[in-house]
């Protein structure tokens, strides 16, 4: 028995109930409660708190949300073999845990949880960079989670957490940094997961910020960040030729210099370039 909730340990749930990892579900499990409270604790006091995890497996980090006291945990789960393993974890905590089996991208969390929510996720490294997409592009802003502290492979946790100037700054950094706090919170090793992944991972936690930091209208903001890092080792004024017009006067009233790449232009001034592109669009 677990010292955390009177469950049996992760490893043998994980034998009662035939949970060999499945590669293609992007399996790979944390099987230490130590680390799993750990990452709990991340988003601060849940006490009685409304918590949207994806990919429970086992329940590992779910035992971990419920044990700090989480009010209501939502785990959407793929895989179907561990819905007997989360059933008993529902058991012992009565009324806070319901599972929905399902694809989190398809799964609408809101019909099943009242906002402010807390995304708490070990992610499936193959959905991840389109969930974390989809919650940093809510329809308002501030958004219906409260934060969000997600599992990457290290290299991705870096891009959501870099700066301008080097090979990491990109869609990513922007998109996440203009309205939110992003930082890493903990970095694990291979070993940390069963089967051990190629690669480290990081959780990152990220706050939304009331306001963005810069105005803009987010499709705009959008639609020229990724024009821009599409093409990154070009020109702007070579890689925003599809914004059509006077691509130079645009990038000289947002401050940019048209010859610069895209890595070396701050979220503040492609916030003014979004700016600048909605405003001659009105004209
Ligand atoms: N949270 C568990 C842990 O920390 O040990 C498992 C993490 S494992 C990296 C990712 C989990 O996400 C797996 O249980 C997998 O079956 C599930 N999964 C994969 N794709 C999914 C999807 N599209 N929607 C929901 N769950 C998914």
């Amino acid at each position: 028995m677990s010292a955390i909730d009177g469950l049996p340990p992760l490893r043998e749930v994980i034998r009662t109930h035939g949970l060999a990892a499945k590669k293609s579900l992007g399996q790979n499990f944390l099987l230490d409660l130590n680390l799993t409270a750990r990452i709990a604790r991340i988003p601060g006091d849940l006490s009685g708190a409304s918590v949207l995890e994806v990919g429970p497996g086992p329940g590992g980090l779910t035992r971990g949300l419920l044990a700090e006291g989480a009010g209501r945990v939502l785990a959407i789960e793929k895989d179907a073999r561990c819905l007997p393993a989360l059933a008993e974890v529902a058991a012992a905590y009565p009324g806070r845990l319901e599972v929905i089996e399902g694809d989190a991208l398809e799964v609408d969390a809101l019909a099943h949880l009242a906002p402010p929510i807390h995304v708490v996720a070990n992610l499936p490294y193959n959905v991840g960079t389109e969930l974390l997409t989809r919650w940093l592009s809510p329809p308002e802003w501030p958004p219906y989670w409260a934060s969000l502290t997600l599992m990457f492979q290290q290299e991705v946790a870096e891009r959501i957490v870099a700066q301008p100037g080097g090979k990491a700054y990109g869609r990513l950094a922007v998109l996440a940094q203009w309205r939110c706090d992003a930082r890493i919170a903990l970095r694990l090793p291979p070993e940390a997961f069963t089967p051990p992944p190629k690669v480290s991972s990081a959780v990152v936690h990220l706050r939304p910020l009331p306001e963005p930091r810069w105005p803009a209208e987010p499709e705009v903001l959008s639609r020229v960040v990724g024009m821009a890092f599409n093409q990154r080792r070009k020109m702007l004024r070579a890689s925003l030729k599809g914004l059509g017009g006077d691509v130079e006067s645009l990038l000289e009233a947002a401050g940019i210099a048209p010859t610069d790449r895209a890595e070396q232009v701050s979220i503040e001034q492609f916030a003014a370039l979004a700016r600048g592109v909605a405003a001659r669009s009105r004209n």
